[in-house]
């Protein structure tokens, strides 16, 4: 029967418990540990998410942007949160709301410098960002000098931490790809530390790293997609619990004739009598089209239901023949027993992009807080 009465996205704190105890097993004692709640917590609920870390004593976050970074304050998040890709626009911001951020280039690196003397800061804390092969954000090797020289010649600012980011982490194939990039940031960062004077923290690995290079934890690590119960790999999903569980109901179910077509375009055609079930999220609700036409299935009381036609904007035609249901059932998209993994790969993607694209008009419900 049916019990939540609209599309629903239940964000389980308890499982987000577990990974994060899972993941903390993973690292020495000593490691710090931060929390990355970029986009809404990879689409979750980016403040119960933050709070439930915060008590559980996480060292770190970290946002993309800085407005992210003012909804946590705003909720009263006290620790270090740390903007990845700051932009010119919000540099004031980010000193004005203790937001932290990373420097990535000799742009980015002057315009803070010019922000943190104009509002009388000393020794505001930022992260430097290296470029060991993703060849995304960051500053190389050559640059060490620009950064000394600054930092010898200004005292608002001061290092908190050296990073990098690895380009491809889960992939086993590319182990020597990723331990160049480790050695790389190890000889970048004792360059710099050598001549700096104090050693800023330093931290490399993202979730897939601190499963797959344990011996490059430095003094802290990066998780995002594993806090929310997905590790890239089949082995580490055994041991995570996905935190978000995205269900709906059924709104209306069609009996279909032979020759009838279902959906926009009609790119849905049976030559037998069919039972479709419309359920009320789409494309607009983080669904996209790529799932559509039998490339994704919904569950409906413990049965397979494929996506048929094109996904619309608010809903979803899916074929329960052979399925006992009847309008106002549940049905579940993804979750703990339905992994957004698996439903993404199957239409061409990740979970990444699974999770976070579910918008912002799907009602969240918050279990465990
Ligand atoms: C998003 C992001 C992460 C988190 O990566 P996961 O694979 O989700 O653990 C870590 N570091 C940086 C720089 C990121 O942009």
């Amino acid at each position: 029967m049916n019990r939540i009465g609209e599309t629903t996205l239940e964000i389980d704190l308890n499982a987000l418990a577990h990974n994060y105890a899972y993941l903390k097993s993973k690292t020495l004692p000593e490691t710090k540990f931060l929390a990355v709640v970029k986009a809404f917590a990879y689409g979750s609920d980016m403040v119960a998410v933050a709070k439930k870390l915060e008590n559980l004593g996480v060292d770190y976050f970290a946002v993309a942007y800085a407005k992210e970074g003012v909804l946590l304050r705003d909720s009263g998040i006290e620790r270090p949160i740390l903007v990845l890709h700051p932009q010119p626009a919000h540099l004031d911001c980010i000193i004005e709301r203790c937001l932290e951020p990373s420097l990535y280039s000799t742009n980015v690196f002057g315009q803070f410098l010019k922000t943190a003397q104009e509002k009388k800061q000393h020794a505001y804390p930022v992260h430097i960002k290296f470029n060991t092969g993703l060849n995304r954000l960051g500053f190389r090797e050559e640059d060490v000098e620009f950064i000394l020289k600054q930092l010898w010649q200004h005292n608002e600012i001061k290092i908190k931490s050296i990073f990098s980011h690895l380009a491809a982490s889960e992939d086993l194939n590319e182990q020597e790809f990723s331990k160049n990039q480790i050695a790389t940031f190890e000889n970048i960062s004792s360059l710099l530390i050598e001549k700096l004077g104090y050693s800023p923290l330093r931290h490399i690995l993202n979730t897939s790293g601190i499963l797959n290079y344990p011996q490059a934890q430095f003094e802290m690590v990066r998780s995002g997609i594993g806090l929310y119960g997905y590790g890239n790999d089949a082995e580490a999903d055994a041991k995570l619990k996905p935190i978000a569980t995205l269900k709906t109901i059924i709104s209306q179910i069609h009996k279909i004739k032979p020759d009838e077509t279902v959906g926009y375009n009609r790119a849905f055609k049976s030559d037998v009598p069919k039972t479709t079930a419309t359920l009320p999220l789409g494309h607009a609700d983080g669904i996209g089209r790529q799932y559509g036409n039998g490339k994704g299935y919904i569950m409906i009381n413990g049965k397979k239901a494929p996506i048929i036609g094109n996904v619309c904007m608010d809903m979803i035609m899916v074929d329960v023949d052979g399925i006992d249901c009847k309008e106002g059932d549940e049905a579940l998209v993804f979750g703990p027993k339905k992994s957004a993994e698996a439903f993404a790969s199957g239409a061409n993607t990740i979970s990444y992009e699974l999770l976070t694209a579910i918008s912002q008009r799907v009602k969240r419900v918050v279990i465990g807080a």
